[in-house]
């Protein structure tokens, strides 16, 4: 007889609570303290913006880092400064949050979905070359869950086609891939710190590059299109108000402080919990090669084979798992191309060409791992001590001697 299932009354293997955001009273002094001093805004009175944007740059060994509202907003400043021209196309994967290719549609531009790998829900570097054509522009890799993307194969495929390369590191503040910051390896790294991101103050967003030109011209857009130097009323590129306050750069300086020893933790317990989910039939993590020198496992996620479950589906393996007390998820129901702004191109006043077509997409890595295979863990529990990922792995075992037959 095996224990009954949390979902179906018994008790709950996991009943920790794994709480994020994380903060204590400095966090709470350094905002109040903005407040006190009635400078919470930019650029007039925004040194505490600067301040974390230097702190930014340098924790991930980049030249400049430009704060903005958020990680979509950063991936259209970061697409218009690398000269996208309405029509041309930008490979991205189709397994990533929406805006990896809305923000291409708002730079006019057309996403071309390249599927992703199956061992690590990258997009799959042997599949680009094959989508790239004269009008192609710029590739977005995805770190997925905080997984590094294979920068070297996709810098190489990039240079011999003179393509930029904008990273949507939005997953991935700390991780590396040999040894290097992720967002500092291509042209442009663009992340989030919307309220689920390992950094966070709430929303807001960051670019970060070595390049003085993109940065002078993320820059300018992310300032009403003003230049450095200039006057105050004089606006020399089509950009907006993007800024972000005050409040918002002292808590993520105060955040930053946290994120090493936070992004160690859960590097340590995914490899803990790698190794643990090993050893149960049907259960298999995404590969982690020797490149991986630091996963932050923004999302832990496994592969579920429901036919070691006695073919219980994903959905429902997914919402037994959450009942245990895993915060854990099915992930995205379905890959990009399928969104209703694609199969029904809804691009509005955008000037997509009339030829893109997304009703014939069907890249089946991708549609396999919405469908069937693709588990999340939140990285809020990736915090958590070895006990926790061992109880992780105990709540797969209950649902699964449950089911197996
Ligand atoms: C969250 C996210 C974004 C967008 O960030 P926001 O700050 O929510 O706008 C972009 N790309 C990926 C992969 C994300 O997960």
């Amino acid at each position: 007889m095996s224990n009954p299932l949390a979902l179906h009354g018994g008790p709950k293997e996991v009943t920790r609570d794994f709480s994020w955001p994380v903060y204590d009273n400095s966090e709470i002094q350094a905002v109040t303290e903005v407040v006190a001093s009635g400078k919470w805004g930019n650029p007039d009175c925004g040194d505490l913006v600067e301040k974390f944007e230097k702190e930014f740059a340098a924790y991930c060994g980049s030249k400049y880092a430009i704060t903005c509202v958020n990680g979509s907003v950063s991936l259209r400043l970061a697409l218009i400064a690398c000269g996208v021209k309405p029509g041309d196309e930008v490979i991205v994967p189709p397994y990533t949050f929406i805006t990896t290719a809305s923000s291409v549609i708002e730079c006019n531009c057309v996403p071309v979905f390249v599927d992703i790998h199956p061992e690590t829900y990258n997009m799959d570097p042997s599949k680009i070359e094959a989508a790239i054509t004269p009008r192609t522009r710029a590739i977005i890799p995805v770190h997925f869950g905080g997984l590094a993307c294979d920068m070297e194969a996709i810098l190489a495929i990039a240079k011999k086609h003179n393509l930029r390369v904008i990273e949507d590191a939005a997953h991935a503040h700390g991780a590396e891939y040999k040894g290097k910051k992720l967002g500092s390896i291509g042209d442009v790294g663009s992340f989030s710190f919307q309220s689920s991101k390992n950094l966070t103050s709430g929303e807001g967003g960051i670019v970060i590059t070595d390049d003085d030109e993109l940065y002078a011209m993320m820059h300018s857009l992310r300032n009403v299109g003003r230049i450095e130097g200039g006057q105050w009323y004089d606006h020399y590129n089509p950009g907006c108000n993007y800024r972000i306050t005050q409040m918002q750069a002292a808590l993520l300086s105060k955040q930053l402080e946290r994120l090493e020893e936070q992004t160690k933790r859960r590097n340590e317990n995914g490899l803990y919990l790698n190794e643990l989910l090993k050893d149960i039939e049907g259960i298999s993590p995404l590969e982690r090669t020797e490149a991986i020198t630091m996963h932050c496992y923004h999302i832990y996620i496994f592969k579920y084979d429901a036919s070691r479950f006695g073919g219980l589906s994903k959905n429902q393996f997914a919402e037994m798992l959450a009942a245990e007390g895993v915060p854990s998820f099915r992930g995205y129901p379905h890959p990009l191309y399928k969104q209703p702004l694609f199969q029904n191109k809804n691009f509005m006043c955008y000037a997509i060409p009339e030829t893109a077509d997304y009703n014939s997409v069907f890249l089946p890595v991708a549609e396999q791992a919405c469908n069937t295979d693709a588990v999340w863990i939140l990285q809020h529990a990736m915090l958590g001590e070895k006990e926790d990922m061992e109880a992780f792995a105990r709540a797969i075992k209950k649902i699964q001697l449950a089911h197996h037959i």
